[in-house]
């Protein structure tokens, strides 16, 4: 166990006194408390009285000196059954007895540790909103905590717009949205309780990644089978060609990019995403996949990452975005820039003239000065960039390890958000 440190944040839980949100939320409190955090668990009365006389709850934390409990009315009579049909009373007594109690208890230290320490942070479960607008007015960053699945949580947050586009019900959406009417009090509280949570700070949900795991961070649909056509193309052989999530360009201008790949000879990987073509039909035209399969393979979206560091890949033309330049520079690929607009034009200054990394077209882009520069980076120049890249991208990875710049501002930054939680 970390050992308690006297600036740790203090951390208000509170979960949905039903007993499924207690359970994991419990556990979440005892995870923190593990790593030093001061924590108040905030039950309800009822429920707590019921842990325990049922539980060992009292032991299981006891050992937590930064550990309380507080308790707080769920505004049902003692007798009510919290259960069934009835369960969703809880909602509308919360709302009268709770909400208001709960911010006079914020507001008035009543929740402090039990050495006198304010919030610092809450978190709620994704099911109470109010916590996110007491937390707003004090200052105090909330985290809401989904207790259920993620795909459930997506479902529901997907309602709101089936709702709008006239698509309920939908068999096998939560039971919630197999009503035929649309104002149903179950089916609006379940869509505006979700639409709350990206108005807190941050998100936890109860599963892992493996189970659940969403694509990492894309928006596209990744195709991965371009790192197999990547494993069988010779080392250092292809161009990769990308430009980025949100240029267009006309069909005029795809042709030309691809006249000067296919008149280059070099072997190339383009991510074509399905809107980059300004009116285009979503497709990769037929003439580009036919008349350059034997060297070129197009896909929607790759994993760029991943592409870049891969051995067959010695070279990027790329639209000079900061993402896209920075992954680059770490997996030491040289690049030709090609400018359009926001920040590409001071990029690819910086890359060609500054860091002398890559190639830089100005604002001349024909198919014949591409073609040019494509040949011209993978054969003579690229052996010139190669030492400034390998050398940048050896100190960008050096700046992220164990005492590196940017490992130690990341630091800096964790502790400044302790210090503004105090
Ligand atoms: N990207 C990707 N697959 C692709 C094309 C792009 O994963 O097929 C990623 C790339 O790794 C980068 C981001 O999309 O992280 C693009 O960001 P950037 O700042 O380069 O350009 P923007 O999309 O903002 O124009």
């Amino acid at each position: 166990m970390e050992p308690l440190e006297s600036k740790a944040p203090h951390v208000l839980i509170f979960p949905l006194p039903a007993q499924g949100h207690v359970n994991s939320v419990l556990n979440l409190a005892q995870l923190l408390s593990l790593a030093g955090l001061n924590i108040t668990f905030l039950n309800t009365d009822h429920n707590h009285n019921r842990l325990v006389l049922h539980t060992n709850i009292l032991h299981r934390f006891a050992c937590f000196p930064g550990f309380q409990f507080k308790t707080i009315p769920d505004g049902l009579p003692d007798d009510h059954p919290r259960a069934d049909e009835r369960f969703r009373e809880i909602f509308d007594s919360i709302k009268l007895v709770t909400k208001p109690l709960f911010r006079e208890m914020m507001c008035s230290g009543q929740l402090n540790s039990a050495t006198g320490q304010s919030v610092t942070c809450i978190i709620a479960d994704g099911i109470l909103s109010f916590p996110i607008d007491v937390g707003n007015e004090l200052g105090i960053p909330v985290i809401h905590f989904r207790t259920a699945s993620a795909c459930y949580f997506w479902a529901c947050f997907c309602i709101q717009y089936r709702i709008e586009a006239d698509e309920l019900p939908i068999r096998d959406l939560p039971s919630s949205c197999r009503v035929s009417n649309l104002a149903d009090p179950s089916l609006q509280r379940i869509a505006n309780k979700t639409m709350q949570s990206p108005r807190a700070n941050a998100l936890i949900l109860n599963t892992f990644e493996d189970l659940e795991g969403l694509s990492p961070n894309s928006l596209f649909e990744v195709d991965r089978n371009c790192m197999v056509w990547l494993d069988a193309q010779p080392l250092k052989s292809a161009i990769y060609v990308s430009f980025g999530s949100i240029t267009v360009m006309t069909e005029d201008k795809l042709m030309e990019f691809w006249y000067c790949l296919v008149n280059s000879k070099k072997r190339f990987l383009w991510a074509i995403r399905p809107n980059l073509v300004i009116h285009g039909e979503g497709q990769i035209p037929v003439e580009l996949v036919e008349g350059t399969k034997d060297r070129g393979y197009m896909v929607g979206w790759v994993p760029q990452e991943e592409v870049l560091v891969h051995q067959a890949v010695g070279g990027f033309l790329t639209h000079s975005r900061w993402n896209s330049t920075l992954e680059s520079i770490v997996a030491g690929v040289p690049m030709i820039c090609w400018r359009y607009f926001a920040d590409q034009q001071i990029n690819s200054r910086f890359v060609s003239d500054v860091w002398k990394l890559g190639m830089d077209m100005k604002d001349v882009c024909d198919r014949v000065m591409v073609e040019k520069m494509v040949n011209h980076l993978m054969e003579e120049t690229r052996e010139i960039l190669m030492k400034p890249i390998v050398e940048k991208a050896r100190l960008a990875n050096e700046s992220v390890s164990e005492g590196g710049s940017s490992y130690c501002t990341l630091d800096h930054l964790i502790k400044d958000i302790r210090l503004m939680s105090m």
